[in-house]
């Protein structure tokens, strides 16, 4: 292996590390929480989340009886409690998430993704934001009864959704996506999407099927994307992906094959890196300017492992 290059210290990785605790065991007791002065709302309108201007960037967190006067919520979720202080988040329209954004000199109205990759709030608001974008994006997409078709009730603070005709009880969903680097002595498996930035190489990725376990959704999905065989898979670690339920599940796996035939619906291309080649991307010093995801999604730390050494396998 070629010499161990510094990459420096390692970045935090988004939405990971919340300081909420979510006390599932409180969940019936909204309607005092809801009175309780400390009680703090993040403000979310679709993909848009709702900040506070200040300076270059904003501040997410209002009091909940503020943050109920700026919008009506469609949604109210318990995210927990920070420091025994109620969390929630509040689901608005995004008509009127809009308006808000027009007030340009109050509020910072914009995207989670830009939030995090810009550092627009303080890092310790980011999981609780993700938690709120998630579960209040399961509350809008199911509102009745996957059973039966009758309108919902959502119950616990926003953790159950009960049908008040068959009884049936629904919950939040999050749905798991192997995100996954190939690698083959000194060379790793890198692709790109037809949606991705220009000269952003990231890793492989694709939801889990009924009956795979992750071992087998890494394989399946490296082989159909680019028609590379894998062996062993090591798990490295894994990421809340708010876009909107998702949870990120890194791997690193042993290519055991060369020969890459990309399939064109999944990506635009793949080609394999060397680890030098690999290092400058991430340090964003590629002399053609190639680039791998900032240090806020899992890919950079996949990556990055495997350039250091420390590859799961
Ligand atoms: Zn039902």
């Amino acid at each position: 292996m070629s010499p161990r290059p510094d990459l420096g210290p390692h970045p935090h990785l988004g939405y990971t590390a919340s300081l909420i605790d979510r006390a599932a065991h409180r969940r019936n007791e909204m309607a005092a929480l809801a009175v309780d002065p400390r009680a703090g709302a993040y403000l979310v309108g679709g993909e848009l989340i709702i900040t506070r201007k200040r300076g270059d960037g904003g501040e997410p967190l209002f009091g909940l009886a503020e943050a109920r006067a700026l919008a009506p919520a469609r949604e109210t979720v318990l995210l927990g409690f920070l420091d025994g202080a109620p969390r929630f988040g509040l689901g608005i329209g995004k008509e009127d998430a809009e308006a808000l954004k027009a007030r340009a000199d109050d509020f910072l109205v914009t995207d989670l993704r830009s939030i995090a990759v810009q550092g627009l709030v303080a890092p310790e608001h980011l999981p609780p934001i993700a938690e709120a974008k998630a579960l209040l994006a399961w509350h809008a997409r199911h509102r009745f009864c996957a059973n039966c078709g009758a309108a919902t009730d959502a119950v616990e603070g926003g953790w159950k959704r009960q049908c008040p005709t068959c009884k049936v009880e629904h919950f939040p969903r999050t749905d798991p996506v192997v995100i996954m680097l190939a690698v083959k002595g000194e060379h790793c498996l890198l692709g790109r999407s037809a949606r991705f930035a220009s000269a952003m190489w990231s890793c492989l990725a694709g939801f889990v099927e009924p009956g795979e376990n992750i071992e087998e959704a890494v394989r399946r999905e490296v082989q159909e994307e680019a028609g590379i065989v894998c062996g062993r898979v090591g798990y490295f670690a894994s990421q809340p992906w708010p876009f909107p339920m998702s949870l990120m599940i890194g791997c690193h796996a042993e290519a055991l094959t060369t020969d890459i035939k990309v399939d064109s619906s999944e990506l635009e291309s793949a080609r394999w890196f060397e680890r030098e080649e690999a290092a400058l991307m991430l340090q964003r010093r590629h002399p053609d300017g190639l680039g791998t995801p900032p240090p806020v999604a899992i890919a950079h730390h996949i990556i990055r492992a495997w350039v250091e050494g420390d590859a799961c396998v």
